[in-house]
């Protein structure tokens, strides 16, 4: 089972990058590595957990994932707390700190046997960091791995989490930018998509075919799609704008799918605000997709001619590295985490306007020669950078670093 699973990634990511990783885990061998987060289901950190650890296993690294529970308290605490470390001031008062403390106190006590002995040790994102403080004699190393943008944090919040999170060996951020100072080691590892997951393995051609019929949509005008929730961030007015300019000069439809709006009384203002500026265009549609349509994304990606993530502001976009794996080309705003992930001119374009994304709508429409070439290259540019495969490599790395 485990060397299958090697067989796959090294189908896709190449002999090289498995057998380096195979080298880097053997030096490795016997280390203890936990994980421990605050969730196994939903959100990207639990679902790069899945993978990551299950490559690791296949490694023959000894591995485990813990996942700390708390109740509704606990997490209404670190909600605020994670807004507030984004740049949203909150108001956190002393006893809902005490109560971060408490329960990171009370898990600590089941997670003791686990942590205590562990060689490795990642913690991922505010909501487990005060578990460290419980382990005055903990013998392994033990790494802050940070999802979030840092960049602009609250900082009376960012004070008391600082205090924390300096206790570890060494940290981990996903770009430069989201960086704050800290007197222990910090490391870069950007993120990365599971090439063999439902939302991006390879489809037959006849999944793809059947969003036509399903979303109702022409095979008569190419496909502009833009996958993202419904955030005025994510620019959804604008993919709409840019469209019908683009539409003057060439035929054009456009999908923009989403979910996660419902418990998000933000987000359903801005999908009415959506659906109002699409209504009765016969050329665009908004879907509300549930959570787990994995496939329909999947599918709808690779029956898209040109991906738009016309964002804002943006840290990792992960739809812009799914897509381009699916061979498009990205119309991204040129903002965070999308300027390192599409190169300009090259494996898509970076935008800052609705004007601008209708120029390059038009462009990679008229010129489909063009449009393939640099979905090759955006193809190619996720496989050297973004895969699954480059992200456990960092993590050998990285314990290869702290061993010595
Ligand atoms: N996504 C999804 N369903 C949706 C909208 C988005 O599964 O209706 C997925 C999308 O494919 C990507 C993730 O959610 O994997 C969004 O990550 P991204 O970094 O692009 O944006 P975020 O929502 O984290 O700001």
């Amino acid at each position: 089972m485990t060397e299958e699973i090697l067989a796959r990634y090294q189908q896709i990511a190449g002999t090289d990058v498995v057998d380096q990783l195979k080298q880097l885990a053997g030096a490795l061998k016997g280390a203890r590595v936990v994980h421990v987060n605050s969730t196994r289901y939903g959100g990207g950190v639990a679902e790069i957990l899945h993978s990551l650890t299950a490559i690791k296993e296949a490694l023959g690294l000894e591995i485990r994932w813990e996942v700390i529970s708390g109740d509704e308290n606990f997490f209404r605490v670190t909600k605020a707390m994670h807004n507030a470390l984004q740049g949203f001031p909150q108001d956190i008062s002393e006893s809902a700190l005490r109560v971060h403390q408490e329960i990171n106190a009370q898990q600590a006590e089941i997670l003791r046997p686990v942590l205590e002995d562990a060689d490795f040790v990642f913690i991922h994102d505010p909501q487990p960091a005060p578990l460290i403080e419980f382990f005055p004699h903990r013998r392994g190393k033990w790494v802050w791995r940070c999802h979030i943008d840092l960049s602009r944090p609250h900082r009376p919040v960012w004070r008391y989490l600082r205090d924390i999170v300096s206790k570890y060996e060494a940290t981990i951020f996903s770009m430069p930018d989201f960086t704050q100072p800290l007197p222990n080691l910090q490391y870069i590892i950007p993120p990365s998509i599971d090439p063999l997951t439902l939302k991006n393995q390879d489809l037959p051609q006849e999944e793809v075919d059947k969003i036509f019929d399903r979303f109702k949509l022409t095979r008569e005008k190419p496909l502009v799609v833009q996958v993202s929730r419904f955030d005025r961030f994510k620019d959804p007015l604008g993919v709409i704008r840019a469209v019908r300019l683009a539409r003057k000069f060439t035929p054009v439809q456009l999908v923009l799918a989403g979910g996660g709006a419902a418990d998000d009384p933000e987000g359903e203002i801005v999908l009415k605000e959506v659906k109002a500026a699409a209504l009765d265009d016969p050329d665009i549609r908004i879907l509300f997709l549930p959570p787990d349509e994995h496939l329909t994304i999947n599918a709808l990606q690779r029956a898209a001619d040109v991906v738009m993530q016309k964002s804002i502001k943006e840290g990792f976009g992960l739809t812009v590295t799914e897509a381009m794996w699916k061979g498009k080309p990205v119309i991204g705003g040129d903002t965070g985490g999308i300027r390192s992930q599409v190169v300009n001119h090259h494996t898509g374009f970076l935008v800052r306007t609705p004007e601008g994304a209708a120029l390059r709508i038009r462009y990679l429409l008229s010129y489909p020669e063009r449009r393939l070439e640099m979905g090759r290259k955006a193809r190619q540019f996720v496989r050297d950078n973004f895969l699954i495969t480059r992200h456990v490599r960092d993590y050998l790395s990285l314990m290869l670093a702290l061993l010595r």
